[in-house]
C-alpha cells in the first residue's frame, strides 16, 4: 500500500526527535504540512528543538512502556487522532564481544528494541483506530542488514528491529490494515550518536566508541534522511534505503548465507 497522499493536518510523533535524525524527520513532516510532537529523554535539547522547529515537545524513556502510554495519551487527548508514527530513539554503543557486559547489552536492547517494541504495542492499534491512513517507521539501521567487528550488542538490537517491521508489514497487510510500516537503514548519519551514553540511566562506562570499526562511506546529514523519510512514507516503501552505495557490503553477508546453504545441499543431497 502508499502512504498518505498528503501530510496537511496529519499527526505525527517522531522519539529521539530532539537530536540528528529524529531531529530530521521531524523537521520533514512540518515542512510537508504535519503537526508534530518530538519525544525525548533530554529536556535541554528537547525544548530547544521543539521551539525551533515547532514542535510540540514531550519527555519521556521509550524504554518505559508507561510513558510511551503517556505520550500517547496527551496526542489522543489534544488532536483525537495519530497519523504518523517514527519510533527512531536510540542509541550507539560499539565494542569487541568481550568487553561488552550485561549491563550494556540491557542498555542497548532496551532503548533500541524495546522502544520500538513498546511503540509499536501503544500506537499501532490507534494508527489503526483514528487514521484513515496511519504509517508507522522504525528506524534500524544498516547494522541491521550486515555486521561487522565491534558491532555485536548494536546489530543484534537492529536486526532485531528489522525482522519485528518485516513481520508486522505482512501481519498489517493479510489483516488489511490499512495501516504501513516501514523500516528506515541508515548508513553514516553525521549526528551525536557517538556521545550516546549521555543518555545512559545510572552512568555510562566510558569506553570508547570504535566507530573505525564501521565500514568508510558517505556520512548524510539528519535533514537529507528526514526527506528520504517523507518521501518513502508517501511511496509506501517497507525500507528507506538511504546508502545505495553500501548494496555490496549487504550482498556479502547474503552470498555468505547462501553458499552455506549450497555446501549443505552438495554434502546432504534430497533423496527424490
Ligand atoms: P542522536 O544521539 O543524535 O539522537 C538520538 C536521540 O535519541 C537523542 O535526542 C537522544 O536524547 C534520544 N534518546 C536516547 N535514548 C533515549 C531514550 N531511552 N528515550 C528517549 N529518547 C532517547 O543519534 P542519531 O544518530 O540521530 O540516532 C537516531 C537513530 O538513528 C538511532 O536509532 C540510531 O541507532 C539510528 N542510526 C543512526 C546512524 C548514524 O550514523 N547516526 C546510522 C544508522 C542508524
Amino acid at each position: 500500500m502508499s502512504g498518505p497522499p498528503s501530510f496537511d493536518g496529519l499527526v505525527a510523533v517522531v522519539t529521539g526527535g530532539a537530536s540528528g535524525i529524529g531531529r530530521g524527520i521531524a523537521e520533514a513532516l512540518i515542512a510537508a504540512g504535519a503537526e508534530v510532537v518530538i519525544a525525548d529523554i533530554e529536556q535541554g535539547p528537547l525544548d530547544a528543538t521543539a521551539a525551533e522547529i515547532g514542535a510540540l515537545p514531550f519527555r519521556l524513556d521509550v524504554s518505559r512502556a508507561e510513558e510511551v502510554q503517556a505520550l500517547a495519551d496527551l496526542v489522543i487527548e489534544r488532536w483525537g487522532r495519530v497519523d504518523i508514527v517514527c519510533n527512531n530513539a536510540g542509541v550507539g554503543y560499539l565494542a569487541p564481544f568481550d568487553t561488552l557486559t550485561r549491563s550494556d547489552f540491557g542498555w542497548v536492547l532496551d532503548v533500541n528494541l524495546g522502544g520500538v517494541i513498546n511503540g509499536m504495542t501503544v500506537f499501532l492499534p490507534l494508527l489503526r483506530e483514528t487514521s484513515a491512513s496511519g504509517w508507522m517507521v522504525n528506524t534500524a539501521s544498516m547494522a541491521g542488514l550486515f555486521d561487522a567487528p565491534g558491532m555485536a550488542a548494536y546489530a543484534a538490537s537492529k536486526f532485531a528491529v528489522v525482522a519485528l517491521t518485516e513481520t508486522v508489514a505482512q501481519e498489517l497487510a493479510a489483516a488489511g490494515a490499512g495501516v504501513g510500516i516501514s523500516v528506515l537503514v541508515p548508513g553514516l548519519v553525521n549526528t551525536a550518536i557517538a556521545d550516546s551514553e549521555r543518555n545512559r540511566q545510572g552512568g555510562g562506562r566510558g569506553a570508547p566508541p570504535q566507530l573505525d570499526q564501521i565500514p568508510p562511506g558517505r556520512a548524510l546529514d539528519p535533514g537529507e534522511v528526514g526527506a528520504l523519510v517523507v518521501e518513502a512514507i508517501r511511496a509506501g516503501d517497507l525500507y528507506i534505503v538511504t546508502h545505495p552505495e553500501m548494496l555490496p557490503i549487504v550482498r556479502e553477508r547474503h552470498a555468505r548465507i547462501e553458499a552455506a546453504f549450497e555446501d549443505a545441499a552438495a554434502r546432504h543431497p534430497l533423496a527424490d
